[in-house]
């Protein structure tokens, strides 16, 4: 465990390189991303064994949704950076004349970050390319659940990186905590909305602020569409549920809600594509992740415990103890006060929700908290425009899944349950920046009537 010396120790001097104003020069961020490039390209090799050994990604995976959106976010800040910095100049009214006004970004100071395991470069790296960007120093606590991604970033980070001003502190829950002794000028948090509450309590204490990267059971909302689309709509589908971290996602896919009439169709393309995606032999799965640990392992198997939803299975449903491995199933019509329909599933189960009308989906989706993202399979241009109008979630993609993950100019972030705040691309930036209001006079010219003493006269002027 690192002891509070340590800590003390790692803060106190982030502190100290934050008032030194190196970290505020653009020459300087432009140095840390492009050191964020040099590390991810020259330990590619080293990643796609880590993120293998930890989660059994594929290293296509693990290229597609973390070295590769890293390169791709760092690439982003370099070419866009000036421009983020520079003051933005604007027009104000008449009566101040002559004067002038800009808004200035300026770094927050000394922030912290804590990642989860899920994603444990992308979503520690992401974040802290905003933060560099912007300017500030920053302690990164990664997850503990994905230790080998911790160490690494640990131990490789502080060779690339600015030492002085991006600190690795290593650590579970009691590191978090200590953590959260300190006064930060910025906690961003990526986790799960039980311990969201409680960075969100300890910041409090100082009034600093937060952005809380949630999660929740995000839907699908899967319309009847002609056989010529559901082919690739339910390879969208699949690799959204399945193809990511084996459903252990917070953007993935929790459950899908289906017409009765179509139900069988999609079941039916869902198990063709599985099989194409995955084979069928649970003990030697291709190209699909294993579960984190035994914990969140059993966490799942308990869902199917309940006989009510066991009976549901219409596919897969094989756990093997030793890879860690469950195969993709998917569930028709679980009873819905059953706990997988009212916790985060957060991996390769699909419980799949019959309705009358498609329709109806709507209101089934504002029955439950708010989630990260809402998918939805629809070529019904009037259905599109009633989902936007009335359900709220962090965003929505129509036609596919998980891809606006990737979207620089697409802001990412929760509502409601799901979290609040957003970053990628100029978001991260602007999440991590102070947004500083100036105004300039000039003494030529006073208007009298703004002084006392007051008159009539004046009111009506
Ligand atoms: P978690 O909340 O258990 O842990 C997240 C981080 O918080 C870890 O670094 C952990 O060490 C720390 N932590 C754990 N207990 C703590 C405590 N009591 N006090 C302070 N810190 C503590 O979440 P998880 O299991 O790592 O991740 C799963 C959850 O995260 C899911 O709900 C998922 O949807 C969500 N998630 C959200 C996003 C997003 O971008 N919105 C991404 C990935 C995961």
């Amino acid at each position: 465990m690192t002891d509070d010396h340590e800590i003390r120790r790692s803060v106190e001097e982030l502190r100290l390189t934050f008032k030194s104003g190196k970290t505020r020069s653009g020459d300087w961020r432009k140095a840390q991303l492009r050191a964020i490039l040099r590390l991810v390209h020259e330990n590619e090799d080293t990643l796609f064994r880590l993120l293998e050994l930890e989660l059994g990604k594929h290293p296509v995976e693990s290229y597609r949704d973390e070295v590769g959106v890293i390169k791709k976010s760092a690439d982003h800040a370099l070419a866009c950076i000036d421009q983020w910095m520079s003051p933005k100049k604007g027009r104000l009214p008449l009566v101040f004349f002559p004067a002038s006004r800009k808004v200035l970004s300026e770094p927050l100071g000394v922030v912290l970050i804590i990642g989860s395991w899920n994603f444990p470069i992308t979503l520690t790296l992401d974040p802290l390319i905003g933060a560099i960007s912007a300017g500030n120093t920053v302690v990164l606590k990664p997850s503990e659940l994905s230790p080998n991604c911790a160490s690494f970033l640990a131990n490789v980070l502080p060779s690339y990186l600015d030492p002085k001003a991006v600190k690795v502190i290593e650590g579970g829950r009691e590191v978090a905590h200590q953590l959260l002794e300190y006064k930060w000028d910025k906690i961003f948090f990526t986790g799960s909305p039980k311990v969201g509450k409680i960075v969100m309590a300890a910041a409090a204490k100082n009034l600093t602020p937060v952005t809380l990267e949630l999660g929740g059971k995000c839907p699908v909302i899967f319309d009847s569409l002609p056989n010529s689309d559901l082919k690739v709509a339910v390879k969208r589908v699949a690799s959204g549920k399945w193809g990511a971290c084996a459903g252990q996602a917070c953007i993935g896919i929790d459950y899908v809600i289906v017409e009765h009439k179509f139900a069988s169709t999609l079941i039916e393309q869902l198990k063709k594509t599985i099989k194409i995606f995955y084979g069928d032999d649970v003990k030697n799965l291709k190209n699909h992740s294993k579960i984190i640990n035994k914990n969140h392992f059993d966490r799942l198997r308990s869902f199917l415990e309940d006989p009510a939803v066991a009976n549901c299975i219409v596919y897969g449903g094989s756990f093997d103890d030793t890879s860690l491995i469950i195969e993709p199933t998917i569930l028709l019509d679980p009873p819905l006060d059953a706990a997988i329909m009212n916790e985060e599933i957060f991996g390769p189960l699909l419980p799949i929700i019959t309705v009358d009308n498609i329709e109806e989906s709507v209101e089934f989706v504002n029955s439950k908290p708010k989630p990260l993202a809402l998918y939805a399979f629809t070529k019904n241009e009037n259905f599109k425009k009633r989902i936007l109008a009335e359900t709220s979630s962090g965003s929505v993609t129509f036609n596919d899944t998980m891809i606006q993950f990737v979207c620089d100019d697409l802001p990412f972030g929760g509502v409601g349950q799901s979290g609040f705040g957003r970053y990628h691309g100029k978001y991260s930036f602007n999440t991590f920046s102070h947004e500083k209001a100036v105004l300039e006079r000039s003494f030529y010219f006073e208007l009298e009537p703004r002084h006392p003493p007051w008159s009539r006269f004046k009111l009506e002027f």
